[in-house]
């Protein structure tokens, strides 16, 4: 179906509703996206792309083969928490390689493209309520003003106002995850850069560099119970953050040791939508699938939904199907990569024998491991 002129709305300009905006855009449709926030501010953390994601920021011309801005991965190495002694190494995915951004830099980047292409993009415009016309959605702003569009995209994150319109009121459910994130200045650069996960007992260390290697990510997860409201993040003590992981040695020690500034989120979920579109709206990204961060596949899964989403209206007539067919192809997918990353909540945090056994039998099959996954890594949704 032709998008020519068609008026698409989409909501929240965070990666998802960027990509999605601007791949739209490019098929002749005329995109509006709005953000409640009055500016695109990104706290200091790192996000990792791997292949899948990659070739959609590729297809839609945001980055280059040689991609700026990126730190190229050389793999994964496994750490044991109490003195940092490698378990394994992992290689990259076979699927290509993996890069890091900084997420103020990914944002940036889809911005910018979006603007080109001639996306007007909205800030400081909260979307309060989206009601339904025969052929056409409104969406309501809480300055009360309303606005009719032909499409409405969805992509207003994990705790998405939206998503309600189809799926009724849903209560998010803490996951006893927190993750701390923080970024540190890194002078200590590798000839092949590398993510570092450590693993301990109910907790585990994710770090990688960024903006060539001058920027060490961390992301530091910890069970706990002790956690009452869903909030995006916090401010919280590096002091208290060093604590709680007082009995990681090795490498993740000294890296803790130069944290100044560390934000928490405490990691709350939905399940993933049982119903993604009615014909005239769709969600997308988080607001369709919200994950635990443990595959690093939200944003990745997000750009997957932009860019098939605007496929979908390559090879349909109507709305109504080519969102049907949208539906349909990502939600099996989602899914299970959410059911994965859930998973490995469990595998990170061993305790005991467990984590002995599962040490041993990652010594071996380690260095195969990316092969499990190339059913993520390897889907290319612009093949
Ligand atoms: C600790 C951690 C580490 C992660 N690491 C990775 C990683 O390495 N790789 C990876 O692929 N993913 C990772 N993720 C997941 C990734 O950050 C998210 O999946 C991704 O950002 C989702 O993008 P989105 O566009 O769907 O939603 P968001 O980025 O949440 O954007 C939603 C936007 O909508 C706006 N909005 C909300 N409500 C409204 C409204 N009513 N009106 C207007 N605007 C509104 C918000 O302000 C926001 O800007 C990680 C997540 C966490 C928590």
């Amino acid at each position: 179906m032709k998008l020519d002129g068609l008026k698409f709305c989409v909501v929240g300009c965070g990666i998802g509703g960027l990509a999605a905006a601007l791949a739209l855009q490019q098929r002749g449709a005329r995109v509006t996206v709005f953000e409640r926030a009055a500016a695109l501010a990104e706290v200091g953390a790192g996000l990792q792309i791997s292949p899948n994601g990659m070739c959609v920021l590729r297809a839609l011309d945001v980055v280059s083969d040689t991609p700026a801005l990126g730190q190229r991965s050389y793999g994964t190495v496994l750490r044991d928490y109490r003195n940092g002694r490698v378990i394994s190494r992992l290689p990259g995915p076979k699927a290509g390689p993996t890069y890091y951004y900084h997420r103020a830099d990914l944002l940036d980047l889809l911005h910018k493209a979006a603007q080109t292409a001639g996306v007007d993009i909205r800030l400081g415009a909260c979307v309060a309520e989206l009601r339904k016309h025969p052929t056409e959605v409104e969406l309501v702003f809480e300055s009360g003003e309303p606005l009719r569009a032909d499409c409405v995209i969805a992509a207003d994150g994990g705790r998405s106002t939206l998503r309600s319109s189809l799926n009724g009121s849903e209560t998010p459910v803490f996951t006893h995850q927190i993750a701390w994130r923080a970024t540190i200045p890194w002078q200590e650069a590798e000839a092949e850069p590398r993510a570092a996960l450590t693993m301990g007992p109910c907790r585990h260390v994710v770090t990688y560099p960024l903006r060539d290697q001058s920027l060490m990510n961390i992301v530091a997860i910890e069970e706990r119970s002790d956690w009452q409201e869903e909030g995006w993040r916090k401010q919280g003590d590096p002091d208290d953050l060093r604590a709680r992981f007082a009995d990681f040695g090795g490498e993740v020690r000294d890296i803790l040791a130069d944290v100044e500034e560390a934000h928490l989120w405490a990691l709350f979920l939905r399940p993933v939508a049982r119903t993604w579109q009615d014909g005239r709206m769709a969600l997308l990204g988080d607001a369709a699938h919200p994950t635990l961060p443990f595959m690093a596949q939200g944003a990745c899964l997000a750009l997957e939904d932009a860019w098939v989403l605007a496929r979908c209206f390559d090879d349909h007539s109507e709305m109504s199907s080519a969102l049907a067919a949208y539906e349909a192809a990502r939600l099996p997918r989602a899914e299970r990569i959410v059911a994965a990353a859930a998973a490995n909540a469990r595998n990170f945090h061993l305790q005991g024998p467990k984590r002995i056994a599962a040490q041993l039998a990652l010594s071996v099959i380690g260095p195969h491991l990316s092969r499990r996954y190339e059913w993520i890594y390897g889907h290319d949704v612009t093949a």
